[in-house]
């Protein structure tokens, strides 16, 4: 139970982000919410749109602060990559791969 409350308002939330098949979709490393088209659903060639959303869809309490913008600032100044098809993201440390990066900053 902690696990689900420390990212969402709601535990009916934290399930349906659970299943593959949902549109809607958590990113830990830049503590993003989105709603998409899940990777299966999409036909041959068909580009997949995201959209941000910044409040939970079943009970309407703001979500916590998208952190895309200040995940990018660290990752350019760091370690000189700004594009989002830069190889060398790939090799990024484990840290910035994961939701460690902004606990490890308090944010
Ligand atoms: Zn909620």
């Amino acid at each position: 139970m902690d696990k689900i409350m420390e990212k969402y308002c709601c535990e009916p939330v934290e399930l349906l982000i659970a299943n593959p098949d949902c549109p809607l979709k958590y990113r830990a490393w830049t503590r993003q919410h989105i709603l998409t088209i899940p990777q299966d659903y999409l036909k041959e060639n068909e580009v997949c749109i995201s959209f941000k959303i910044s409040y939970c869809p079943r009970c309407g309490t703001k979500l916590p602060e998208n952190l895309t913008d200040a995940w990018w600032d660290i990752i350019e100044e760091k370690f000189g990559i700004s594009e989002l098809f830069d190889e060398r993201l790939k090799d990024l440390p484990e840290e910035f791969k994961t939701d460690a990066w902004w606990k490890n900053r308090g944010l």
